[in-house]
């Protein structure tokens, strides 16, 4: 497994180099954002570690610049600080997880375990279907009215999660648990996955009369065809 480390601050940079080569990673780490955007352009990785601040263009930038130009390599976030506006941001620019610094690297290692097992298996020629709405799970890509809609890794996966339960109302424990795999977080992830679904909603159902995505009020989502909350 392949990984490149995006940070600038050469302590960490060195410890993180260390601590995953040490767990039999091949890792390669750039220093500053624009050192990072070409390496990711020039090789394939398997996952990209990237450091939020950085001098010159910051980790929004970069993750934002791949994700436009289509590129899907799983991105780890690291924030420096605990600020949902920063979680909220990431995840909307296409990020697959964050940490928070400081961080115990076991947990770095369990997360990054989960984004490559992830990237790993796609459901083969698994494609679903609600109304006018199209989903090819194993290539990737959703269509509303045969229209192409755009969505970020997170996204897709949490479209994915609220198909497989098409007509079931899933709860934010239950997207917190299975799809941010957060289980014992102190800070409830309920705005992050609000903005999340809100997000999502717009791409989905913004421009069409039938509404697919639904609030159900204190208790969670639901995809369907009718309304009936
Ligand atoms: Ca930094």
């Amino acid at each position: 497994m392949h990984i490149l480390v995006v940070e600038d601050e050469l302590k960490m940079a060195k410890a993180l180099r260390e601590g995953l080569e040490a767990d039999d990673y091949s890792v390669h780490v750039a220093h500053t954002g624009e050192e990072g955007f070409y390496l990711i352009q020039a090789e394939p990785f398997d996952l990209v570690i990237l450091d939020v601040m950085l001098p010159g263009h910051d980790g929004f930038e970069i993750l934002s610049t791949l994700r436009k130009r289509g590129i899907r390599t799983p991105v780890l976030l690291l924030t420096s600080r605990d600020a949902i506006e920063d979680r909220v941001r990431g995840l909307d620019t296409g990020a697959d997880d964050y940490l928070v610094k400081p961080f115990a690297f076991p947990e770095l290692l369990a997360r990054l375990r989960v984004l490559l097992r992830r990237g790993k298996q796609p459901d083969e020629g698994e494609r679903l279907r609600l109304a006018d709405l199209e989903m090819d799970v194993a290539q990737r890509w959703v269509t509303r009215s045969g229209q192409p809609v755009e969505l970020t890794p997170r996204e897709f996966d949490l479209l994915r999660y609220l198909f497989v339960n098409h007509g079931r109302v899933v709860s934010r424990e239950m997207l917190a648990r299975d799809i941010w795999k957060e289980t014992a977080r102190q800070t409830p992830l309920d705005n992050v996955i609000d903005a999340q679904v809100a997000r999502l909603r717009r791409k989905l159902d913004g421009q069409f009369e039938r509404k697919l995505l639904h609030t159900v009020r204190g208790v969670g989502f639901v995809l369907r065809e009718q309304d009936e909350a």
